[in-house]
């Protein structure tokens, strides 16, 4: 089975990059065609442009309302003084994009709780130089530490924060074939030079890639995995066991493991062939949820929920605060207001495809938000 995709019209240096690739090394994998699209230290998409915003290419919760980032603060301030008021804390932000959550975290951190913001020094993890300039800006007034990845992080307590960075790390596909499971590749289409997806020739070798539970799906059933991700949730989850602190992680994607291609290319606010104009679309994928959660488990961590992101505002006080904010703005920004909450936390909206999960050391107590979901809840 092949899929077949156009030649794009205005090749771009990464689409030149990868087909010379192919032609030198044969089929490239899933998770590395993503790893050079979005990561290519030249050309690669988070390397080289601000992708946030109306202008740009998608738009995040923290760019939609200052509410999103006001109710995170709070969550990390009452985590922090429900793991003991620790003195020094390292406040984590993995993907911070142009820096808006992490400015609202800090401005309610100090109107909250002083000594919180006292005790905490800030570290982004962020590879874009672009996106770094940004964050530069937005918290000119703060100390701030960036790093290429979590693992760089000093000892000690955490509290890492992750709103839709899991979405863009690299996944691998793997195809259901008459033969079985065969992972998804990019090739060229043979005559043509047109990059295309096939299963690769080999049955994939290890099976303990594919879930057991999803059996023997339908033919063209795909399989998606991020080993970036999990890896990535099981060094937060071993540093939090040895050293302290929490995690909270937001995203759009899936509770369980499932089926389905989400590989998916927006630019400009619209859907994209993600084969085209490489480096210049995002690329992401539906997180797997269910695989951050046993990668945090299987270093010993506590996991809650994952939730929806409508349940964990509402249950911070999502209404409230805005209802607070609305009372001292013009009819116009209460409007704007209202409906940004709203578009956070409806059905309709971002309330249930995108989800919450946090992670804490098994010792802790159930952080806020998720307390409805303890015992075998919801989801
Ligand atoms: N959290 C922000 C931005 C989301 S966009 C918001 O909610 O608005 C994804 C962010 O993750 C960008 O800042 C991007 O540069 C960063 N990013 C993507 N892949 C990364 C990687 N492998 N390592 C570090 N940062 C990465």
């Amino acid at each position: 089975m092949v899929y077949p995709q156009s030649l794009p019209t205005n090749v771009t240096p990464l689409d030149t990059k990868i087909r010379d690739r192919i032609k030198a090394d044969g089929p490239l994998t899933v998770s590395k065609f993503m790893e050079i699209a979005l990561g290519d230290p030249d050309h690669g998409y988070y390397r080289t442009r601000d992708p946030l915003g109306e202008a740009g290419d998608f738009v995040t919760s923290p760019e939609i309302s200052q509410v999103f980032g006001e109710i995170i603060g709070l969550w990390c301030a009452v985590t922090w003084q429900n793991a003991g008021s620790p003195e020094n804390i390292h406040l984590v932000e993995l993907g911070p994009g142009r820096g808006t959550l992490m400015a609202d975290i800090l401005r309610t951190a100090r109107n909250a709780m002083p000594a919180f913001a006292e005790s905490l020094d800030v570290h982004l993890v962020e590879t874009g130089a672009v996106l770094r300039q940004q964050q530069r800006r937005a918290l000119k007034s703060h100390n701030v530490d960036w790093h290429d990845g979590f693992e760089a992080i000093p000892s000690g307590p955490v509290l890492v924060i992750a709103n839709e960075f899991f979405d863009a790390l690299p996944i691998d596909q793997y195809v259901m074939t008459e033969e079985g499971w065969r992972e998804n590749q990019i090739v060229l289409s043979e005559g043509h030079d047109n990059l295309i997806f096939a299963p690769g020739e080999q049955n994939v070798r290890n099976k303990a890639v594919i879930p057991p539970e999803l059996g023997s799906p339908a033919i063209n059933s795909i399989f998606e995995r991020s080993s970036a991700g999990e890896q990535i949730a099981g060094d937060i989850a071993k540093r939090i066991t040895t050293d302290g602190g929490a995690a909270l992680i937001i995203d759009y994607g899936h509770v369980r493991h499932g089926l389905g291609d989400t590989l998916q290319a927006v630019r400009s606010h619209k859907y994209h062939d993600a084969l085209a104009t490489i480096g210049e679309a995002d690329l992401t994928a539906h997180v797997d949820f269910a695989a951050l959660k046993d990668a945090a488990e299987a270093s010993d961590a506590m996991v809650h929920g994952p939730i929806f992101q409508g349940e964990f505002l509402t249950a911070l006080g999502i209404e409230q605060r805005t209802a607070a904010l609305t009372a001292k703005a013009t009819l116009d920004q209460a409007e704007m207001l209202k409906n940004a909450s709203r578009r956070l936390i409806a059905a309709d909206g971002m309330g249930t495809l995108f989800k919450a999960l946090a992670i804490t050391s098994a010792t802790d107590s159930t952080p806020a938000g998720f307390e409805s979901n303890e015992g075998g809840g919801a989801l």
